[in-house]
């Protein structure tokens, strides 16, 4: 009997998630033979569904909320995008039995605005909205365009300032380049491209920031997805952007990069996206 490599997504909840669609038209379409399911995560038993997936003869996990960060910590390697989000949205095996952490959400974000939409980040002043999980996946990609400021900026203030810090104490170097604020703090700054990782869109609401918080022409970027425009896009549409993306096309990168580590082929994600947004 031919045995299917088996991959999986597992979080709480899951039955929403596109990433088992997804993955299923990257295999077709680049001949690969796999399986991809769902698991519901449980807080209790998470460790030991994850060993048993493995022991099972498991290819590769993705991991989405709320497990990133445990799944970071019970790998026993660690790409640095995982290393510096602190949290893993995928999982492979060791040949020694150990797990490797991956984080694809910095790549696929950034896959998405420059090689996608041709966005130049490198000399731009960039904002990022929020300092939970999804800020801290992307902020070591967005560093690594060589911006001319990041300054992240969220609700908690404190927040921001400790996820400046560990990158800071990471690369001294980066002084000049990367600080955290306050939401509140933003007065009169502003920004080319304003990138949105908070969870307000999930309430239909955005973060309170100044009217002119966006240059002219400026972008704009919202992690969040949704079959109609976020909020965020909407204010800025409204706001003078010269482009306002979600983040569907993050989403589809980001399990690209996850295709590409577990089967070394890339699939056209174009093809995808199109698909998906249809
Ligand atoms: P998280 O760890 O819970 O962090 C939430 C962040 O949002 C915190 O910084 C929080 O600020 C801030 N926040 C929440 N409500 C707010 C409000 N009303 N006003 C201002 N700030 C607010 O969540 P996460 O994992 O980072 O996820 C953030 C978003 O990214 C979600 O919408 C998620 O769906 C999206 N995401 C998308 C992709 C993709 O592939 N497109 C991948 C990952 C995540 P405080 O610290 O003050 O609470």
């Amino acid at each position: 009997m031919v045995i299917t490599d088996q991959y999986a997504v597992i979080g709480n909840p899951i039955a929403h998630s596109k990433s088992p669609l997804i993955h299923a038209a990257f295999a077709t379409q680049t001949g690969q033979n796999l399986e991809y399911q769902r698991i519901l995560g449980s807080t209790e038993n998470f460790t030991t569904q994850v060993q048993e997936f493995f022991a099972r003869g498991g290819l590769g996990l993705n991991i989405t909320l709320p497990f990133k960060h445990l799944a970071w910590n019970i790998a026993t390697q660690s790409s640095a995008n995982a290393n510096a989000a602190t949290a893993a949205n995928t999982l492979t095996p060791c040949p020694d039995g150990g797990l490797i952490a991956h984080n694809t959400d910095g790549p696929g974000l950034i896959r998405d605005i420059v090689h996608n939409n041709h966005i130049e980040i490198a000399q731009r002043k960039i904002l990022l909205l929020g300092a939970g999980g999804a800020a801290s996946g992307i902020l070591l990609s967005l560093i690594q365009q060589n911006p001319k400021q990041l300054i992240i900026a969220n609700r908690t203030q404190a927040k921001a300032n400790a996820l400046a810090q560990r990158t800071l104490t990471n690369h001294p170097e980066l002084v000049n380049m990367v600080s955290g604020i306050g939401l509140d703090q933003l007065h009169d700054l502003s920004f080319d491209i304003i990138i949105n990782a908070t969870s307000a869109g999930i309430n239909d609401t955005i973060p309170v920031i100044p009217e002119h918080c966006l240059k002219p022409h400026g972008v704009v970027y919202d992690l969040l997805y949704a079959d109609q425009p976020t909020q965020f896009v909407k204010w800025g549409q409204t706001h003078g952007a010269r482009i306002a993306l979600d983040g569907l096309g993050m989403l589809v990168e980001q399990a690209a990069e996850a295709f590409y580590i577990w089967r070394g082929v890339r699939p056209n994600t174009q093809v995808v996206l199109r698909s998906l947004r249809g």
